[in-house]
């Protein structure tokens, strides 16, 4: 599988450049779209399953052309928006049932072995009774990702997975995005929240005001924040000068104070030990050093 973006570009009426001409690889297994609200995620995603159309630039999938196949494309992908409605009257296998029929399988005996397969996957089974509205805000994403699932798509799309879920429900819906990943599948999640990248995906993109300003692996990007995570000692009195000198990533109440984690090239006046960064150092480093325009 390969997905091939070239130029992308996306002005809505009314003026907002929402994507100024992105260029992106994509393979099999789990890609990552990181980058603040607003970035141009969701028109991202919404132009790759066709739901929308770019002002400019081109999207090849395999040998396909984005604009030209729009129909075979249609029929390879599986698309997570980021809400999800489901019928109110229906149950979670009605539902499934009836998005299985829509994806073209007519035989009743092999919809009720798909559907079957497929709760057990998403490990919805013993809820299929349940009105599908009436679902936990995880068991709901996990419907959804079931129902992207079901024409067994070669790409699926996932906008902002995790957004409103616990953290027990976070970790089971990143696992089950992974499990998929093992197949021959391209699986595009694209989110606001680092962990849902940091511990799932191989590859990453970092979106900033429409243009990608890093590609490559999570530990690509965390090396950008080597020699530049610091953890600094600072008394009550220093804390809201610290706030205001450097980006903070976490602030923990220690003995005699605090310990804040900062990143930046030097922690000027404050004594501070470096420490191992991670993917939310390197994420916040690299959105502060964004040129402003
Ligand atoms: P993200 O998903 O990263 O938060 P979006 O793609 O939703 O980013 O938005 C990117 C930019 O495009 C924002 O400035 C947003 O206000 C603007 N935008 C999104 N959808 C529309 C629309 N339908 N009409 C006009 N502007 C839009």
């Amino acid at each position: 599988m390969n997905i091939s973006v070239e130029g992308l570009s996306m002005t809505y009426k009314g003026g907002t450049t929402a994507l100024a001409g992105v260029d992106l690889e994509i393979g099999s297994g789990m890609f990552g779209l990181l980058g603040p609200n607003g970035a141009g995620k969701t028109t991202l995603m919404r132009i790759l399953v066709t739901l929308m159309k770019p002002t400019g630039g081109s999207v090849r999938v395999n040998d396909l052309d984005l604009q030209k196949n729009r129909r075979e494309i249609r029929s390879m992908l599986g698309y997570l928006p980021q809400e999800f409605r489901f019928f109110s009257k229906l149950t979670t296998w009605e539902f499934l049932d009836y998005v299985t029929r829509l994806a073209g399988l007519k035989e009743a005996k092999k919809r009720t072995k798909a559907v079957g397969e497929m709760l057990e996957q998403v490990g919805l089974y013993d809820v299929r009774d349940r009105l599908a509205n009436k679902l936990s805000g995880g068991m709901k994403r996990r419907l959804g990702i079931a129902q992207a699932l079901i024409g067994e798509p070669k790409i699926i799309v996932v906008d902002e997975p995790t957004t409103g879920l616990d953290p027990e429900e976070r970790i089971r819906f990143r696992n089950l995005l992974a499990d998929m990943g093992q197949k021959d599948i391209a699986i595009i999640l694209s989110t606001h929240i680092v962990g849902d990248i940091s511990s799932t995906c191989h590859n990453m993109a970092l979106l900033d005001r429409g243009r990608v300003v890093f590609r490559g692996s999570p530990d690509g990007l965390i090396e950008k924040a080597r020699g530049r995570a610091w953890k600094i000692r600072a008394l009550d009195s220093e804390l809201e000068e610290i706030k205001t000198t450097f980006p903070v990533i976490s602030t923990v109440p220690a003995d005699d104070g605090w310990e804040v984690h900062v990143v930046a090239d030097d922690t000027g006046r404050w004594p501070g030990e470096e420490v191992e960064p991670d993917l939310e150092h390197a994420y916040v480093y690299f959105m502060e050093n964004q040129p402003e325009n």
